[in-house]
């Protein structure tokens, strides 16, 4: 029988600290491990099969299928605590959003809204207003659930523009 996401959640709760990680073992079984998104969650290797992983519990993490396509292919078990912690975010629900400003920051070299220098109390109704318009025009990779980074940093490009026109 496979293993289930309570016994994977059960083992790390007495094998790893929690500490610097972006979930509480209370909510591992359903937020992912990488994101803390709330998530429909895959069972990732920390070894590969490939390169002789096990299916016990010591050898897996629960992952949303977006984290899991860019979760480390190592014969190194513990580079997968080493890329979690590096990933964790701050603030749950913010991950991805902070990975699409990274992109955006990538792409255009300069930080996005950065000219914008009104309060945020007055800039936010007007970005909320900009995303209503352009999230129709956006969409996910089939089994990802989430807007990706380069998708995100579409987006907030999308908001400047509308910005400046109704400045
Ligand atoms: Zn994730």
């Amino acid at each position: 029988m496979d293993t289930t996401h309570y016994e994977v959640v059960e083992y790390w709760f007495l094998h790893q600290d929690e500490c610097g990680l972006s979930v509480d073992w209370d909510e591992a079984e359903k937020l992912c491990w990488r994101c803390a998104q709330e998530r429909l969650l895959q069972r990732c290797h920390i070894i590969p099969r490939a390169l002789g992983g096990s299916e016990e519990p010591s050898n897996l993490v629960l992952l949303c299928g977006q984290c899991h396509a860019e979760a480390p292919n190592v014969a190194d078990p513990e580079f997968m605590w080493v890329w979690l912690r590096a990933h964790a975010a701050s603030f749950y629900g913010t991950y991805w959003y902070n990975r699409g400003l990274r992109e955006f920051e990538f792409i255009y070299g300069r930080k996005p809204l950065a000219e914008f220098t009104e309060k945020p109390e007055c800039l936010m109704p007007k970005l909320t207003v900009a995303i209503d318009n352009y999230i129709t025009q956006t969409s996910t990779h089939w089994g990802q659930g989430k807007l990706n980074p380069a998708t995100i940093a579409w987006l907030l490009r999308q908001v400047e523009k509308e910005l400046d026109n109704s400045a």
